[in-house]
């Protein structure tokens, strides 16, 4: 039988263990697998452009599991009062192609993104980093605002949206958060003066420049997460050929980050090779660095396989019989009996 696991599954989890320790533990996974990076069999993702937006499938593997994600990118859904992201996946058993679990994906990519996002800001931020801008309040906005909160030590966030009810949203949620100054800005250039950190996760389906050469002061980090398409950024090209830009998978990043913008000699690094210390990360403390964040698939690899043992340790999970139980495996017709089809039995 496949595990099926909701979002009021993933909404009880967080509930009992609290969002940062399920954030800890999601850099933990993304980390460790990322760790491993050689061992998975990566592609791009593959994707379906409209006008509107994009939809995309994400497949990754290892010897024991597989796993796809479909994922979309809608940015004007909020106007029809849909969310811009939307999401589920799979994980399956690669020696037998059993679907093991189909779980939600929506709330689990926001936990995923802010941890990757952290896992990156832990090997390229200044460790004495305090004041994160955070420019795009949206749905994933108070996952990046905890997760930075909890696990680096942010202290003070400065917000700028350009919709102020998306902002007076977060303001709302986060304002109980003890240890957290947060402070309206009127704009990204005021949101980023003085910032250690530069979040921008915006939604806007255009080569926009939210952050410009002129806003960058030395030493910033810069966590760009909004562009993540073809012909969808956010950062300027002057302000990544200032910096270092780290991405996740290369071939994946050139098409969909920020820099598809540059040439296709512009070095960038993969993350995995500085968190095995085969390349560097930040080298001094007047340096710029750039995460140019997209999603790649071992993320929610990572992320499906946190949430099946979150949700096993919990009782959590409906048993569903998406594969038909069959007691001659050559005889798929007799399946079509209504009422047959018990439980798929796994030796
Ligand atoms: P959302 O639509 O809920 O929020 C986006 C916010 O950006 C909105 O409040 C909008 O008003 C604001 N915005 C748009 N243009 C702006 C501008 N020029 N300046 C300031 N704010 C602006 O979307 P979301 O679910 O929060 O996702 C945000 C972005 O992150 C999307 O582009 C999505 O594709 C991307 N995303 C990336 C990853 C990743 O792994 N890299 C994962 C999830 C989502």
């Amino acid at each position: 039988m496949t595990t099926l696991i909701t979002t009021q599954d993933i909404a009880r989890i967080v509930a009992a263990r609290g969002l940062p320790e399920v954030l800890r533990l999601m850099v933990d996974a993304i980390e460790a697998d990322f760790r491993r990076w050689p061992e998975f069999d990566k592609s791009p993702r593959l994707a379906s452009h409209s006008p509107a937006g994009v939809i995309e499938l994400m497949p990754v593997a290892d010897g024991a599991h597989y796993s796809f994600k479909y994922v979309n990118g809608h940015p004007r859904n909020t106007a029809l009062g849909l969310p811009t992201v939307m999401a589920f996946g799979m994980l399956a058993d690669v020696a037998t192609g059993i679907p093991q679990v189909l779980s939600e994906l929506t709330l689990t990519t926001a936990i995923r993104t802010a941890a990757t996002s952290v896992m990156a800001a832990k090997l390229l931020a200044r460790p004495q980093a305090r004041t994160m801008a955070l420019i795009g309040n949206g749905a994933q906005s108070e996952f990046q605002a905890l997760a930075f909160h909890h696990l680096l030590g942010i202290t003070t966030l400065r917000l700028f949206d350009t919709d102020p009810a998306a902002t007076a949203k977060l303001l709302r949620h986060l304002r109980g958060v003890r240890g957290l100054r947060l402070v309206a800005c009127a704009s990204t250039d005021q949101a980023l003066r003085g910032a250690d950190i530069v979040t921008t996760i915006t939604a806007d389906k255009r080569n926009a420049t939210i952050v410009t050469p002129d806003m960058v002061e030395p030493g910033m980090h810069i966590n760009g997460v909004g562009g993540d398409c073809p012909g969808k950024t956010e950062l300027h090209p002057g302000v990544l050929a200032a910096a270092e830009v780290f991405v996740e998978y290369e071939p994946q990043s050139r098409v969909e980050g920020d820099v598809q913008q540059m040439p296709a000699d512009f070095p960038v690094t993969e993350l995995w090779r500085v968190l095995t210390g085969q390349a560097p990360g930040r080298r001094d403390a007047a340096e710029v660095t750039v995460f140019d964040s997209v999603g790649f698939a071992l993320e929610d690899f990572s992320a499906l396989r946190l949430v099946a043992g979150l949700a096993h340790q919990a009782g959590l999970g409906q048993k569903i019989d998406l594969i038909p139980a069959l007691d001659d495996p050559k005889d798929l017709y007799s399946a079509l009996a209504v009422g047959a089809a018990p439980q798929l039995r796994v030796a």
